[in-house]
């Protein structure tokens, strides 16, 4: 387990990639747990010994917030701007696209499939914690940063005093930035990027696969990670341009490999990904038809 200063990374299962992503054990006078998409034995053997005081949720994805459940007792807190999503499940299905893409039978056909533990995980978060107020767990202080962007209400937990931040979904993966949900937005996630290169911080730590880096790393990580975006914009535009409709443009995997397309969830994330940079540059979708909305002629 590494381990800075008092705060201690939980790994999640497979390089804490998704369904699963890294948890950070505050060891202070107070304990506390951020995320909890770390391996659950992990977390039921660290709840066993130390008894959490509190757990801090970046924001509502699954990957971050399915272990809650096993913290039955614990005051579970997410940011101000989520805390209203994850009161039910179709509000969840509303910022993940699913209702946007599918309509309310796509949010049926999406609820039998959501395991019964990330529901209670959901449900059992009790509170809100505010953006960029210090707080002090005994001798450790944090500020949640809002990092928007990836979702609407995301946070980064910054602190100050160790030089640290956890930088959750901005994961510097080969993937490149997520923004696929109703509540994701790209320029956002580019401003939240940039804010997060100028923290005086000197280890970065995300939530997904590498891990632990320092600024330097995560500088020139970040500069070809946010290149992804402007990629996908050309890709997507030279596809437009030669006359491609939405239905086919999304079948042929700009984010996701084109053989996961069969995923449902995936396919609406293809969907409403797509969207978001067809808007950007200067596109609006018709039925299946895809038209500029800038005047050409
Ligand atoms: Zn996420």
């Amino acid at each position: 387990m590494k381990q800075i200063g008092p705060i201690k990374i939980i790994e999640g299962p497979n390089y804490s990639k998704v369904p699963y992503s890294r948890s950070l054990f505050i060891d202070g006078a107070e304990k506390v747990l951020i995320d909890t998409g770390a391996d659950p034995s992990t977390l039921s053997n660290l709840e066993q010994k130390h008894s959490m005081n509190l757990i801090i949720n970046t924001h509502y994805h699954p990957d971050h917030t399915c272990h809650n459940y096993l913290f039955p007792n614990t005051e579970k807190w997410i940011n101000p701007i989520e805390f209203e999503t994850v009161s039910s499940i179709e509000s969840v299905a509303k910022e993940n696209g699913i209702f946007q893409e599918w309509g309310k039978e796509g949010v049926d056909q999406w609820k039998k499939t959501i395991p019964d533990e990330w529901i209670t995980s959901l449900l059992s978060i009790n509170g809100t914690y505010e953006y960029d107020k210090q707080y002090n767990f005994g001798d450790v202080n944090m500020i949640l940063l809002h990092t928007p962007g990836h979702t609407k209400g995301f946070a980064c937990p910054y602190f100050p005093d160790l030089g640290v931040v956890y930088t959750g979904d901005y994961d510097m993966t080969a993937f490149g930035p997520w923004y696929n949900g109703t509540d994701g937005d790209i320029e956002d996630f580019v401003r939240s990027g940039q804010r997060l290169l100028n923290l005086d911080a000197d280890v970065y730590i995300t939530g997904h696969q590498k891990g632990v880096f320092t600024k330097t790393e995560f500088k020139s990580a970040m500069s070809d990670y946010l290149a992804i975006i402007d990629q996908r914009d050309d890709i997507i535009s030279k596809h437009v341009q030669s006359g491609m409709d939405f239905e086919k443009l999304s079948s042929i995997g700009i984010f996701y490999p084109k053989k996961t397309l069969e995923h449902t969830l995936l396919r609406t994330w293809e969907r409403s990904g797509i969207r978001k940079h067809l808007e950007r540059l200067g596109y609006i979708v018709k039925g299946t038809e895809i038209k500029s909305y800038v005047r050409t002629k």
